[in-house]
């Protein structure tokens, strides 16, 4: 792990996997952009903040996933800082039984044990049409991109540093990425290409990289998801359960599912590809026989 100067007070710790924005107050305080993986990234996170003597006095998130906000709760207990977030995903993270609400598919006992760490106070909600945030005296704007989560965010620091956190995902995750995840797809596709009127002097994608202009990335990642969109459209035969097309696209994506955690987020991600091609009309669902079943639509329209 390492620090990167991005510009003026604005810097980033590479993970490795991530990139976490930080901006600098002073020698000592930092407002941290997300606060990391918990299992991957706490201690390598720790060990540079304490070599740097590093007081963290806010968390900004983009967005309550378990690699954004993973360490959340633990920075708040042993720095006193305040988290900020927007509203709903800090109502997500406020408890287990909300966990639960938005981790649908697993039990309330297995989204203790896997997610409980995310829960966390949140001192201060973003609304959605909060377009600016003051925290510990500095100015960040918010640029609102709802759809990989249900309130996802992009933050700017005041050196003009817009941190996208997961609108967009980067060309190194691209080549590896079978499914990226989207909550809801149509949603964030509508969010990345309002990302096009975003004009900051640098741009940091948290998986990762970092730009001067991403306006070809913007492209080439709607681009991307819709291709894995028409991927999961080319799989259906005839009227397919969404279990029938779930194992379809593990044989035809070479996705191993071993593990019922494992099932749940294939499960999750395919579903969000899913209803798209039946928001767009690509697919339908009719009854059959008492199952809900999936099938090319008649007069597919072209997207
Ligand atoms: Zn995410």
């Amino acid at each position: 792990m390492e620090i990167k100067k991005i510009k003026g007070n604005t810097f980033c710790i590479d993970t490795g996997m991530t990139y976490l924005p930080f901006y600098k107050i002073n020698d000592e305080e930092i407002i941290m952009l997300d606060s990391g993986w918990a299992k991957g990234e706490r201690k390598g996170i720790e060990e540079l903040l304490e070599k740097n003597n590093f007081k963290v006095v806010g968390i900004l998130c983009s967005h309550a996933h378990i690699d954004h906000i993973g360490n959340n709760a633990y920075l708040k207990e042993k720095y006193h800082c305040v988290i900020a977030m927007p509203a709903y995903e800090a109502l997500v993270c406020s408890s287990n039984v909300n966990l639960k609400v938005y981790y649908s598919s697993q039990t309330l006992s297995d989204v203790t044990e896997r997610f409980g760490h995310m829960v966390c106070e949140t001192d201060m909600m973003i609304s959605e049409n909060q377009d600016r945030i003051c925290m510990c005296g500095i100015q960040f704007k918010i640029f609102h991109t709802p759809g990989h989560s249900p309130a996802h965010i992009c933050i700017t620091t005041p050196d003009d540093v817009a941190y996208l956190g997961d609108a967009l995902i980067s060309y190194e995750v691209m080549e590896g990425a079978k499914m990226p995840y989207a909550y809801i797809l149509r949603e964030d596709l509508k969010s990345k290409i309002k990302l096009y009127d975003l004009k900051c002097s640098k741009y940091v994608v948290a998986h990762k990289g970092i730009y001067n202009d991403i306006t070809e990335l913007i492209t080439d990642n709607i681009s991307f998801y819709k291709n894995r969109a028409e991927r999961v459209y080319s799989v259906i035969d005839g009227a397919m359960t969404m279990e029938d097309i779930l194992k379809a696209v593990m044989k035809s994506f070479h996705i191993q599912v071993n593990s019922r955690y494992r099932y749940a987020v294939i499960e999750r991600m395919l579903r969000s590809y899913v209803e798209y091609l039946n928001e767009i009309e690509r697919i339908e669902l009719k009854m059959d026989h008492g199952f809900l079943k999936y099938s090319k639509a008649p007069y597919s329209k072209l997207v």
